[in-house]
C-alpha cells in the first residue's frame, strides 16, 4: 500500500519509548547521564524459539553462547530507558540533541526489523501525519533513499555490536535470558559500570563468550522443552532483572 507521511512534531514518539541504541550511542547516552535498559532474548541451537519467517534476521543479530549442555543464540538490545518524556525532550517538544539524536529516532516511524511492515495504526503518529506530506512508500518501496540507508546502518550496527554487547553483559553479570517469542529479560545496569564495561570491551575485544547463560521462562510447559534440549533454566526469583512475558493467556 502506498503511504504518505509528514512528521507533525507532536513529540509522542519521544514519550514512553525505549529507543534502541547502537553501542556507540549507548556509550554517549551514559556520558550524557541517561539510563540504558538491556533487553535479552535467545533461541536454542535446535531451533526452539527461532521464528521460521525471521530466521535470517534473528540469526544475524545473535551470537552463539553456551547454556547447560547445549548452545544458544542470544540477541541483546541496549535502549534508552524512557519512562515518560525522553530526557532530551524540551518543553516545546523539540529534541535538545537533534543533530546527534540516535539512529532509531531518525528512522521512526519506519521499522528496523525487515519482517515487520509499517503499520500506521500501530504508530504514535496522529492521523494528520499520514494524510499529508511526500510519499513515504510507493509500490512497496521506501522512497527516501537516505532513510533506507539509515535503516541499513541500524541493522548493520546490530550485527556488528552483538559480540561486544554479549561481552559487556558478561562483565555486568547479565547471564539470564528469555526465550525468543516467550519474553525478554530486562536489566537496568548501574550506568558507570555499563560505561566502564563498554570502554573495557572496546579496548580489548574478547575472542569468545566464556560464562554460560540460563533461561527464564514464562511457564512450566515451555521450561520443560528448554530443559529437554539440555539448556539451563533459572528456578530462583529474579533479583537483578525483570521478566517481560510475551505469552498470550
Ligand atoms: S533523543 Fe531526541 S528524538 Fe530521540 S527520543 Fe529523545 S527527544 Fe526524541
Ligand atoms: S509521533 Fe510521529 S508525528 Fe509525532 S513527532 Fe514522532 S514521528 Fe513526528
Amino acid at each position: 500500500m502506498d503511504t504518505s507521511f509528514s512528521c507533525v512534531g507532536c513529540g509522542k514518539c519521544c514519550n514512553d519509548h525505549h529507543v534502541p541504541l547502537t553501542l556507540a550511542e549507548a556509550r554517549a547516552w551514559a556520558a550524557d547521564g541517561g539510563q540504558v535498559i538491556v533487553l535479552v532474548e535467545a533461541f536454542l541451537g535446535n531451533g526452539l524459539g527461532l521464528p521460521a519467517q525471521q530466521r535470517e534476521h534473528a540469526q544475524r543479530r545473535s551470537c552463539r553462547v553456551l547454556s547447560g549442555d547445549t548452545d544458544a543464540y542470544v540477541a541483546i538490545t541496549f535502549a534508552a530507558y524512557n519512562v515518560g518524556p525522553c530526557r532530551n525532550l524540551d518543553e516545546n517538544q523539540l529534541c535538545r540533541i537533534y543533530a546527534r539524536r540516535p539512529l532509531v529516532c531518525r528512522i521512526y516511524p519506519m521499522e528496523i526489523n525487515p519482517h515487520i511492515p509499517l503499520n500506521p495504526l500501530a504508530k504514535e503518529c496522529p492521523p494528520e501525519s499520514w494524510e499529508q506530506g511526500p510519499a513515504l512508500i510507493l509500490g512497496g518501496q521506501l522512497v527516501d533513499q537516505e532513510l533506507a540507508a539509515l535503516i541499513q546502518r541500524s541493522r548493520q550496527a546490530d550485527r556488528d555490536d552483538i559480540q561486544l554487547k554479549e561481552a559487556i553483559c558478561e562483565r555486568l553479570g547479565i547471564r539470564t535470558t528469555a526465550l525468543k517469542g516467550d519474553g525478554f529479560t530486562a536489566y537496568l545496569p548501574e550506568m558507570s559500570a555499563l560505561a566502564n564495561a563498554i570502554d573495557e570491551v572496546l579496548a580489548t575485544p574478547p575472542a569468545t563468550s566464556r560464562q554460560p547463560w540460563r533461561f527464564h521462562l514464562s511457564a512450566d510447559d515451555i521450561a520443560d522443552k528448554v530443559l529437554a534440549a539440555g539448556a539451563h533454566v533459572a528456578s530462583d526469583t529474579p533479583l537483578d532483572y525483570a521478566f517481560i512475558s510475551l505469552r498470550v493467556a
